[in-house]
C-alpha cells in the first residue's frame, strides 16, 4: 500500500505549504513565554515510534527565544521530514486506516452508524460500578465530539468541573485545550475528546493500575467505534497509560507511537501549561505537527 513516489513528493509539498500559511497563526497566549524549561527528554523511546533529528532537538533543548510569530522554516522543513517518515512507516507495516482494533459489535448493530453506537455504549458505561470510583461520582465522564472525528485527544480522568457537568475539559484546562484545538484549525466538535478513567478520583490523584485495568476496556470500545486516524494523549498518564509504557513524557514526546494500529501522539497536559506556560511553545510544536500527521492521513 506504499504511495507511488511523486504522490508522497506531492503531500510533502502541500504540507509545507500548510505549515508555512499556518505558523503565523499562533496566538499570543499560546506562546507566552514562561521561563520554565519542559522535562528534559532522554533517549529516542522504544517500539515500534518516528523520532526525527529535529524532534529530539526540539524536545531536548529549549525553546527558541525567537519571536513568537517569526516563520520558522527549519520547523516546516522539520514538521514536513516527521510527517514523511511517520507516513513512510505507516506504510510500511501496513496499517489500515482506523487501525487493527476490531470493530466493535455495535457498529455492526446500529449499521455503521458511529453516533449510534457511541450512544448505545454510553448508556452501558454510565452506570458503570466497577471500581471505588463510581461511589463518590456525580456524573460518569463518557467522552464527546464528533463521532467521525479524524482525532481523538484523551486526557487522563475527569476532575471537579467534569465530575459536575459530565462532559470531559470543561474546567480551566479545558478551556485552555479548546484555545489549542482553535489554533491548528479545529472546534471542539471537529475532534473527539475523552479519558483514560470515566470517573473523578478523589482529589484529582493519579489513577490506580486497578482503576485502569477496569475503565480500559470502555475506551478500547470506543475507539473501536470511533476508529480514528490519529490520537492525541494528553499528559504523562495518558500517554503511559494508553501506551503501556513508564516513558517519561519528554521520551514519549519525540516519537509516534502506536496503539492497535492508530498513530498516538503525546504532548502536555493543557493543565501542566496553566501551570508552566513556557511549555506552550513546545505545545504548539507538538499540535502542528499533529495536525499535520492527520491531514496527511486524510490525504492518502
Ligand atoms: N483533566 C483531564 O485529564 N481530563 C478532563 O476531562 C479534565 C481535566
Amino acid at each position: 500500500m506504499s504511495a507511488p513516489r511523486d504522490t508522497r513528493a506531492t503531500i510533502t509539498a502541500d504540507l509545507l505549504a500548510w505549515i508555512r500559511q499556518n505558523e503565523h497563526r499562533a496566538p499570543d497566549w499560546f506562546l507566552d513565554d514562561g521561563s520554565a524549561a519542559p522535562e528534559p527528554a532522554a533517549a529516542m523511546a522504544p517500539g515500534s515510534a518516528v523520532t526525527t533529528a529535529s524532534t529530539a532537538a526540539r524536545a531536548t533543548a529549549p525553546s527558541p527565544a525567537a519571536p513568537a510569530t517569526a516563520p520558522d522554516p527549519a520547523f516546516a522543513a522539520a514538521c514536513a521530514a516527521f510527517v514523511a517518515e511517520t507516513m513512510a512507516l505507516i506504510e510500511r507495516e501496513g496499517v489500515p486506516p482506523g487501525g487493527t482494533l476490531p470493530e466493535d459489535p455495535l457498529l455492526a448493530a446500529h449499521g455503521g452508524d458511529k453516533a449510534a453506537a457511541l450512544t448505545t455504549l454510553c448508556a452501558e458505561v454510565l452506570p458503570c460500578a466497577k471500581c471505588d470510583l463510581h461511589r463518590a461520582r456525580t456524573h460518569t465522564v463518557f467522552g464527546v465530539g464528533n463521532p467521525d472525528a479524524d482525532l481523538v485527544f484523551i486526557g487522563e480522568a475527569p476532575g471537579q468541573d467534569e465530575d459536575l457537568q459530565g462532559e470531559p475539559f470543561v474546567g480551566r484546562s479545558g478551556q485552555l485545550l479548546t484555545k489549542i484545538l482553535g489554533a491548528i484549525g479545529y472546534a471542539r466538535e471537529d475532534v473527539y475528546i475523552c479519558n483514560i478513567l470515566k470517573c473523578r478520583p478523589p482529589n484529582n490523584r493519579d489513577p490506580l493500575p486497578a482503576e485502569v485495568a477496569q475503565c480500559e476496556p470502555h475506551l478500547r470500545r470506543q475507539l473501536a467505534i470511533l476508529r480514528p486516524r490519529a490520537i492525541c494523549c494528553l499528559g504523562r498518564i495518558a500517554g503511559q497509560t494508553l501506551l503501556g509504557t513508564d516513558a517519561s513524557l519528554g521520551r514519549l514526546r519525540q516519537a509516534v507511537h502506536f496503539y492497535a494500529g492508530i498513530p498516538v501522539m503525546v504532548t502536555f497536559h493543557p493543565a501542566a501549561l496553566l501551570r508552566n506556560p513556557g511549555w506552550k511553545r513546545d505545545t504548539w510544536d507538538d499540535v502542528r505537527r499533529l495536525r499535520a500527521l492527520v491531514d496527511a492521513m486524510a490525504a492518502r
